[in-house]
């Protein structure tokens, strides 16, 4: 699509007069689309999301949470939605799932100017309750527009609520966790989320936090792989 064709999206008429896709109706229902094309910017997002209405979560919004990290990242991180911490200052996994994150990916020297971290809903659910499909449906093409954006070659899907967000398994996350899906040119992994690893702080052999160690390795092997395929 021309950024002229785009331009349109936003205002405009088509060439036979009719009204065209009108994009600043896309924050006031959830049956407005979002088409491929439709942001420039990930600060467009942003705004459109702070004044959303496509799905009941906006009722408990202080600030819609977008994202945090390098907006060209070759690793996007996934995760669920915007807790008490994330909604308070409109960033993603600030609290401490967010610095078990940092840390983990720090284990393999993937620092958070490689990764471009979300979520699947920007408003926080109340009691910070699993997004419910509809919400999570809402949502969907803003995520999909900064997948666009960032253009990542790898995307972590943390926990199963990504998991089903973004590709439709609603396998558990035990079960997927660790096993690589390649779509559309790029290379899903699904991993626990941190706060589950949070809950379940044992090191043993096969425990969570174990196991997240063993996909968190894949992904550095991965990375440096297609670094190499580029060379
Ligand atoms: S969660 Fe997404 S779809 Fe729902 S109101 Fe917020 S920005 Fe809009």
């Amino acid at each position: 699509m021309s950024s002229d064709q785009q331009i349109d999206l936003f205002n405009a008429t088509t060439a036979a007069g009719a009204p065209a896709f009108d994009a600043s109706t896309i924050p006031t229902s959830a049956a407005v689309p979002i088409p491929p094309g439709t942001y420039q910017t990930m600060e467009d997002i942003k705004q459109h999301c702070n004044t959303c209405t496509r799905c009941e979560l906006h009722h408990g919004r202080t600030h819609a949470v977008i994202g945090r990290g390098n907006p060209a990242a070759s690793v996007m991180i996934v995760g669920e939605g915007p807790g008490q911490n994330e909604d308070e200052q409109g960033l993603p996994f600030v609290g401490k799932s967010g610095q078990l994150l940092d840390k983990i990916l720090e284990s393999v020297r993937i620092t958070t100017e490689d990764v471009f971290i979300c979520n699947v809903v920007k408003c926080r659910p109340p009691d910070n309750r699993t997004p419910k499909t509809p919400e999570a449906e809402a949502c969907k093409g803003y995520l999909l527009e900064q997948i666009r954006l960032v253009n990542p070659q790898i995307i972590l899907l943390t926990g199963a609520t990504a998991l089903k967000g973004l590709l439709g398994i609603k396998e558990g996350i035990t079960k997927v966790r660790g096993k690589w899906i390649e779509k559309d040119g790029k290379f899903y992994l699904p991993i626990f989320h941190p706060a589950y690893l949070l809950r379940n702080p044992s090191r043993d052999q096969g425990s969570p936090k174990w196991l997240m160690w063993q996909d968190i390795q894949a992904v550095r092997t991965k990375l440096d792989e297609l670094a190499g395929e580029l060379r």
